[in-house]
Formats: C-alpha cells, sequence, structure tokens
C-alpha cells in the first residue's frame, strides 16, 4: 500500500492513442522546447518533494461547508500533465474532490469566449482584493464592486455573464467546457453541491450586494445557485494538471488536441490568476514560486508553467487564506527546483 503510493508512473493518456497521436518521446520534446525539464528530472524532484512534505500537519480542512470538514486530511496526490501530454502521477491521485475556486478560472475562459476580453473585463474588473475570497467589505470598496474573476463576487458575476435559456442550460454548458478542458466528462459531487447550498448565506449575501451596484448579469440567486454547482464538479488531480495543461498548451487540451479555449484568451486568464489565484497571499506566491495558479477549498492547486504543462496537487488541509499547505509547499520546492518562476530569466533558458 505505502509503495503503491511512492510508486511514479509516467503514462502517456490512453486518449492520445486512441485519437491516433505518436506518443512523443523526452528527446522530442527536448527539441521543441530546450528548456523543459528532463523527464528523470521531473520524476526525481516530484518524489523528493512527495516524500518531504507528506508528513506535515499544518492547516485544516475547510469546515464552513461541512462535506469538506469530513474529507480524509491525509490525502495526498500529485500529477503532472505535459503540453506534449507526458502525465506523472504519485500518491493520492484518483480521489475526486470538489474543484471549488478553481472552477473560477475556467467559467471565466468561457465568459471571455461569450462576450470578448473588453466586455469582461469592464463587468467584472480585475484588481486584486487584498481581502479574503468572500469578503462583503470588498464589495463595497472596491470601485468595480465585483472586484475580479476569481474572488467569489466576481466569480458570482462572471457565471451571470453565461447566457442560457434557463439555469439548467447554463448550468450543462460550464459543466461541458470544463469536461472539454479535462478532457473526460466531469461530474458534481452531489453530496458536496448539497452540503454547500445548505450553508452558502454569505454568497448569496454577496450577490444581493451586487445587485444593488448593479454588477450582476442575470438573477443573484440562480447565479449563485449554479456557481455551487461549479464549485461542486468533482475532478481527481489528473484531471486537475490536464485543466491546468490545457492552460500551459495555448489552450489545447494536450490530450484530445482539441482547442478548447481560445489562444488569445490565455494570457488574460494567467494574468487573473497571477493577481488573485491564492486570494490574498497571491503576492506570497508570486514572490515565491512566481507561476499563475489557482486554489480551492477542497484542496486542490494548479499551476500553469506556459508553454510546458501544469502541476496539480490535492491535499486537503488548508491554511488562513484558504490554500493548501501541502499542495503550496510541493509546488514551491517543485518550482524552485526546476526553474519555473516566470519571472526568473533562468525560466527561459538564460542561467
Ligand atoms: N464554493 C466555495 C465558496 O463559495 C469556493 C471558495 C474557494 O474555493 N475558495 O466559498
Amino acid at each position: 500500500m505505502l509503495r503503491n503510493r511512492f510508486q511514479i508512473t509516467m503514462i502517456l493518456a490512453a486518449t492520445m492513442m486512441a485519437a491516433g497521436f505518436m506518443p512523443v518521446t523526452a528527446s522530442a520534446q527536448a527539441s521543441r522546447s530546450p528548456v523543459a525539464p528532463r523527464r528523470e528530472l521531473v520524476e526525481s524532484v516530484v518524489r523528493e518533494a512527495y516524500d518531504k512534505f507528506k508528513g506535515e500537519t499544518n492547516g485544516k480542512n475547510a469546515d464552513y461547508i461541512p462535506y469538506l470538514a469530513q474529507v480524509d486530511s491525509k490525502l495526498f496526490g500529485i500529477a503532472i500533465v505535459t503540453a506534449d501530454n507526458q502525465v506523472l502521477t504519485l500518491g493520492d491521485v484518483n480521489y475526486s474532490f470538489s474543484i471549488q475556486s478553481i472552477s473560477k478560472v475556467f467559467t471565466l475562459a468561457l465568459a471571455l469566449e461569450e462576450l470578448g476580453p473588453d466586455k469582461v473585463f469592464q463587468r467584472i474588473g480585475s484588481e486584486p482584493t487584498g481581502r479574503p475570497f468572500n469578503s462583503v467589505p470588498a464589495v463595497v470598496d472596491m470601485p468595480t464592486h465585483s472586484g475580479n474573476p476569481l474572488v467569489n463576487a466576481g466569480a458570482i458575476a462572471t457565471m451571470s455573464l453565461i447566457s442560457g435559456k434557463d439555469a439548467n442550460e447554463k448550468w450543462n454548458k460550464i459543466l461541458a467546457f470544463y469536461s472539454k478542458a479535462a478532457g473526460e466528462r466531469l461530474t458534481l459531487i452531489e453530496e458536496v453541491y448539497k452540503s454547500e447550498a445548505a450553508t452558502n448565506a454569505g454568497n448569496k449575501a454577496l450577490s444581493m450586494l451586487l445587485a444593488k451596484y448593479d454588477r450582476i448579469y442575470a438573477d443573484p440567486f440562480e447565479s449563485v445557485d449554479i456557481y455551487t454547482k461549479q464549485c461542486s464538479v468533482g475532478v481527481n488531480a489528473s484531471q486537475l494538471a490536464r485543466m491546468g495543461a490545457t492552460l500551459a498548451n495555448n489552450g489545447i487540451n494536450p490530450a484530445t488536441r482539441e482547442q478548447v479555449i481560445k489562444r488569445e484568451h490565455v494570457p488574460y486568464l494567467l494574468a487573473t490568476m497571477t493577481m488573485a489565484g491564492l486570494y490574498d497571499s497571491s503576492g506570497y506566491w508570486a514572490w515565491h514560486v512566481g507561476l499563475p495558479a489557482k486554489s480551492g477549498v477542497g484542496g486542490g492547486i494548479v499551476a500553469i508553467v506556459p508553454g510546458k504543462g501544469a502541476i496539480a496537487v490535492f491535499a486537503p488541509p488548508l491554511d488562513e487564506a484558504g490554500n493548501s499547505v501541502k499542495a503550496q509547499k510541493v509546488i514551491e520546492y517543485v518550482a524552485n527546483k526546476l526553474d519555473f518562476n516566470l519571472y526568473s530569466p533562468a525560466s527561459v533558458g538564460l542561467k
């Protein structure tokens, strides 16, 4: 059992084979990207990170959503998917957890698809709030009120931009879009949805406050309900890494080769993740890690290495800001060891 957890498997997704794509070898990858690290190096660094942080006991499961308090705090999984669809997994990578706030990035991507960047920017904004993700004062104080698409208020407002003849059509469109980004059909974790829907008075309050300022674009409670569903979508670490790799790969899912997100929208998504992906510790993250990333209170974090791939880590205990403690440590360690920090000249091969 323990041995299994320590096994790193390098697999090429079956979908890629099924689609008739030739597996890309490490040397082919190297010829495409002179700065992509060697596979053996990535494997050993990920294993080091796993061993180093598996005993980490800091942090606490989210408990304001009752379901999340019950999730096993020891679950720990790491997945990497590269732009050429190499997959590396370690630990509890088959456990399906709720995507939570990481969903906000993909609903934003869908809003960009439907309305284009200028309208989304004007209707939502993109300034960091410097406040917790569910802050009421931020809605009052921020000139845009909605703040940005990655805090709850801005995410509910972003969801309200998605078109559809009724709530069901909007929800199905969102779920289908996430599934395309993951390259697999994703589903709602019904228990998470029920648990969160029964306790989301705070988000309903945010939606009414947005309505007061005319910064929500559909029925406020309907929008909160669909937002609650989007947060309750189940993903495992591998699926989450593939969603991230789609962003890393110019919007093309590396497994299915489908252009899920327009290439020209990717920079807006990555910029937004840099500003607010880890809420009020996004500044810490930019300083220490230098990668666009997004966290969720379910315990997942995905970080994007543009052009190269994505790393997703799942471990439920969170810090004060609502970010997985272990996931942050693993990604920080791996990014530093592999020179992934985007602000470092080493990340583009300059030593
Ligand atoms: N569904 C959660 C909420 O609305 C998402 C928060 C998060 O992951 N930070 O509070």
